[in-house]
């Protein structure tokens, strides 16, 4: 919670013009304002986003998909990555040096991602290098983290990975050493780790606050898979209760679930897959089926509007947003584009040069291991 406290001082109050007019005139100011700016802007749309500004999106997907999209949209001067914090990094990262990413809200990071930080990652590293062989350790990262830790992965002959490729970057850490250290996620890693034939006995948590995780020397020697303990609170919401009240409401009904689920929701879904997975499962489905979906509302809701001959329905009734993503809005997409019709770059997201290396080098082997 501390982590929030310090960014909800990042991002000041947007001039009361923003907050106060109408959503019809903030429609026409943000039509005129990307009208004005033409190719130089390119507005990145993640999944999990509002309708409201979604709707001004020139492309959509997930966070590594709109990264290199912005690669290949060279001609664009401004990069508006309306999602979180690590993805405009990760945009950065990926784009050449004449594009700047802006993220609109500053305060829109990922809970996740603040859950493992380079002090936590260093001080781990340094702990379990006492005990192990860490020629043998291969550091994994999910993209969901941060530009530093994507560094340090890089640094350390590690991979970043996805949630699409997370059993091929596992698969060749494995082949690289005897033992992987996976972080933020622990879901993401156990479902894979899981998928692949592994069991809970090969895998630790690895608890940050505490001495070596809170393991003994034993268990650190002896588990394959040292599963950070963090975790996305939107996805790890959804529980087998849920799963089993789709089912008996809709026997015939198909359950699709993202793997920062847990793996009791995992275990007993249909389906487990990424949010581009989850798009193409219904997409696949036949016409009238009923799905049932484990991930961030938006989306979910997206997916029941655009898809009308098929029913789709979160399998949590209850479900929050990702309340990060939420706070990109019409007003702060708007206040971002007239400023940059100004002439004015404000929210620019940066990354430090030697930063940008080490992270560039993990994703890389991402790239060729995928
Ligand atoms: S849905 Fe979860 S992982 Fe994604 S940005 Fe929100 S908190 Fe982070």
């Amino acid at each position: 919670m501390e982590v929030h406290h310090i960014m909800l001082r990042l991002q000041a109050p947007l001039p009361e013009q923003y907050t106060t007019t109408t959503t019809i005139e903030l429609n026409a100011r943000i039509r005129a304002a990307k009208e004005a700016l033409g190719d130089r802007v390119f507005i990145l749309g993640h999944h999990y986003q509002r309708d409201e500004v979604m709707k001004w999106a020139d492309a959509r997907g997930d966070s590594f998909r709109l990264s290199v999209l912005a690669q290949e949209h060279p001609e664009a001067d401004y990069i508006v990555f309306c999602g979180v914090h690590f993805m405009a990094e990760s945009a950065e990262i990926l784009t050449a040096d004449h594009q700047q990413v802006i993220l609109p809200d500053l305060n829109a990071g990922c809970s996740m991602a603040d859950m493992a930080d380079l002090d936590e990652v260093e001080q781990a590293w340094e702990e379990l290098a006492a005990v192990i062989d860490i020629q043998r350790l291969v550091p994994i990262t999910y993209m969901n983290s941060s530009a530093a830790l994507k560094a340090f992965v890089g640094d350390h002959g590690g991979a970043v990975c996805t949630s699409t490729n997370a059993r091929a970057v596992l698969e060749w850490a494995l082949g690289r050493g005897d033992k992987v250290l996976f972080f933020p996620d622990q879901h993401l890693g156990r479902n894979t780790a899981m998928a692949m034939g592994y069991t809970p006995e090969d895998m630790r948590i690895w608890n940050p606050r505490l001495d070596l995780g809170g393991l003994s020397e034993a268990d650190a020697k002896e588990a394959t898979f040292l599963l950070w303990k963090g975790h996305c609170s939107v996805h790890q919401r959804f529980t087998p209760a849920h799963v089993e009240a789709f089912r008996a409401e809709h026997p015939d009904g198909i359950v699709v679930v993202h793997p920062e689920c847990s793996n009791e929701v995992a275990s007993v879904a249909d389906q487990v897959g990424s949010t581009d997975y989850i798009i193409k499962a219904v997409e696949a489905a036949p016409p009238g089926a009923v799905i049932g979906v484990g991930t961030e509302i938006h989306l979910v809701q997206r997916l029941a509007e655009e898809t009308p001959d098929k029913t789709v329905v979160s399998l949590d009734p209850l479900v929050c947003p990702c309340s990060t993503m939420f706070r990109i809005d019409a007003p702060h997409l708007c206040w971002v584009l007239e400023n940059l019709v100004e002439g004015n770059v404000v929210n620019q997201i940066t990354v430090p040069p030697a930063v940008q290396e080490g992270a560039r080098t993990a994703l890389q082997r991402m790239l060729d291991i995928t």
